[in-house]
């Protein structure tokens, strides 16, 4: 089997074409890559797997999340430090470089870097995100005749969609079985003949007065003066609490996904997946596919979280699932080179005398998602932790506005669910927003998608969801938004 970084080749579901080399130095070293693949996919393609070095300990950092929420894959790029390689496009000629503790500003900019004063847009709806929620809200409120852009910043539009390879759980009026890779495309497509714009790479940094979202494209800075504005940002990954849980090699399930599923790169050869939900039991099966040896899956409850269909999928390729058990070391100097595991006993304490070793290149952390809600703190939207929503919420009211005026949330943002919720929150999303503008009669497909999405939360599951929404949920009678007048430059 072939090692750590490697290029996949072969794959059942998915095509990994090849595309334009270009060439790039690294430390000093000329290295290759594929153009407009992150930076660091090209690195890890090559074996490199440590990217900075941490400021106090100088410990080694690859990369956690792999959609730009960490700062484990920072460096200098063409001179420029904290850069996020995993959603920065590769380009030829690039100068990469390892960077030791906080990134220091440059003392004399290269001369890729290009100085230039920032624009401003105005537009009816800005929508934050380009996952399923953001996409379905930007085609939604574009349909109603108003103006929507789209600021997205990852390379490949979809968000969490462009990875699931598997048919997806759920409703089958709400594409249950259709691949989310499939349901990506088919958003995209509404997107593009619904006249709304799509920038990606393009990361919604701030919100600031008067009223403007900042926006980094291309190393470009952009004011975006919106009337409205749908946050869907969807979520980061958690992570737990054991000896060297910051080695390079310990990954987020996502992230692992994104490297093999999106970029064709093995993330490893032998995989030990921590969390025994649904989301790791499908990536544990999505590793098998791409060829990866998956040595175990361990979970702290006494039981299975996710799916017993998922589990039995798993369990017939002989993969033991450790149910009871807990990660408490990463083993290796630079990176993992295998891991320490223990029982608990009934009051989740570890067992002496329990420990065990085991051999793996990879450690893949399932272990659940919170939403990613800073730009709705900076907003001034009222906020409160639920337990059953994953983390700090925006209170909202059934359109999906929050506290703050024409201010909206859609998806994970809102509360970890499913693609399929994320949609429909999405579509009311966008369909109130346009309508508080441009007027017109949506009442019937406002108590349509409403109605589609209590009917997705009527399951046991559902329930305890429901229950979160209920402590967030408030009648928001609003005033108008104001129409923004400044001294814009
Ligand atoms: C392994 C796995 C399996 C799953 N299986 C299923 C399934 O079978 N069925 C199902 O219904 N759901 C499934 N899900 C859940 C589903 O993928 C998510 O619920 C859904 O993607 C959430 O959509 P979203 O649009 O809210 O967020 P995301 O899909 O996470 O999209 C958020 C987007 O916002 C962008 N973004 C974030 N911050 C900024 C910013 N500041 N500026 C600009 N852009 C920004 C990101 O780049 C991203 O593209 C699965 C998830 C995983 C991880």
């Amino acid at each position: 089997m072939a090692g750590q970084g490697s290029r996949i080749l072969g794959h059942p579901i998915l095509d990994f074409p090849e595309r334009k080399q270009v060439s790039f130095t690294f430390d000093g070293r000329t290295m290759v890559g594929y153009e407009g693949e992150p930076v660091l996919t090209a690195l890890y393609s090559s074996g490199i797997t440590t990217f900075s070095k941490s400021p106090r300990f100088h410990r080694p950092r690859g990369l956690y999340c792999a959609i730009g929420k960490c700062s484990s894959c920072d460096m200098r790029v063409d001179g420029v430090p904290n850069v996020r390689t995993c959603i920065t496009p590769l380009k030829e000629g690039m100068l990469v470089e390892t960077q030791n503790g906080y990134g220091e500003a440059p003392t004399t900019i290269s001369h890729k870097v290009e100085r230039t004063h920032p624009f401003s847009i105005e537009v009816d709806v800005a929508v934050i995100g380009g996952g399923p929620a953001g996409l379905a809200a930007a085609a939604e409120a574009a349909r109603e005749g108003v103006s929507v852009r789209v600021f997205d910043e990852s390379i490949t539009p979809g968000g969490q969609l462009i990875k699931q390879t598997h048919r997806f759980f759920g409703s089958y009026d709400e594409d249950a079985s259709v691949r989310g890779v499939v349901i990506a495309d088919e958003l995209f497509k509404e997107v593009e003949g619904s006249g709304a714009m799509v920038h990606q790479n393009a990361t919604v940094f701030g919100y600031y007065d008067p009223g403007f979202l900042a926006v980094e494209q291309d190393r470009q800075l952009i004011k975006v003066f919106p009337k409205r504005v749908v946050v869907a940002t969807g979520a980061s990954e958690n992570v737990i609490a054991f000896e060297d849980n910051d080695l390079p090699g310990v990954y987020g399930a996502g992230a692992i996904q994104t490297l093999v599923n999106v970029h064709g790169v093995r993330a490893g050869s032998r995989v030990l997946m921590v969390g025994s939900g649904n989301v790791g039991l499908i990536v544990a099966y999505q590793m098998i596919q791409a060829g990866l040896d998956v040595v175990g899956i361990v979970e702290a409850a006494p039981r299975i979280g996710g799916y017993l269909v998922h589990a039995s999928k798993i369990r017939r390729f002989g993969v033991p699932i450790h149910v009871g058990t807990t990660i408490t070391k990463a083993l290796g100097e630079d990176r993992v080179t295998g891991a320490i595991l223990q029982d608990l006993d009934g009051s989740w304490e570890p067992v002496s005398g329990t420990e065990r070793t085991i051999d793996c290149d990879v450690i893949c952390l399932a272990v659940g998602l919170r939403p990613t809600v800073e730009l709705l703190f900076q907003a001034g939207c009222d906020m409160r932790s639920v337990g059953e929503l994953c983390g700090h919420v925006p209170f909202r009211d059934d359109n999906m506005q929050t506290s703050t005026p024409g201010w909206y949330v859609a998806g994970d943002a809102s509360g970890i669910e499913e693609a399929t919720v994320a949609i429909l929150e999405g579509r009311l999303a966008g369909l109130h927003a346009a309508a508080s503008i441009a007027g017109g009669d949506v009442q019937t497909r406002i108590c349509d998608y409403r109605a589609r999405l209590d009917d997705l939360r009527s399951g046991p599951m559902g329930f305890r969801i429901k229950q979160g929404i209920d402590k967030v949920v408030r009648e928001c009678v609003l005033p108008e938004p104001k129409e923004v007048d400044d001294d814009r430059e």
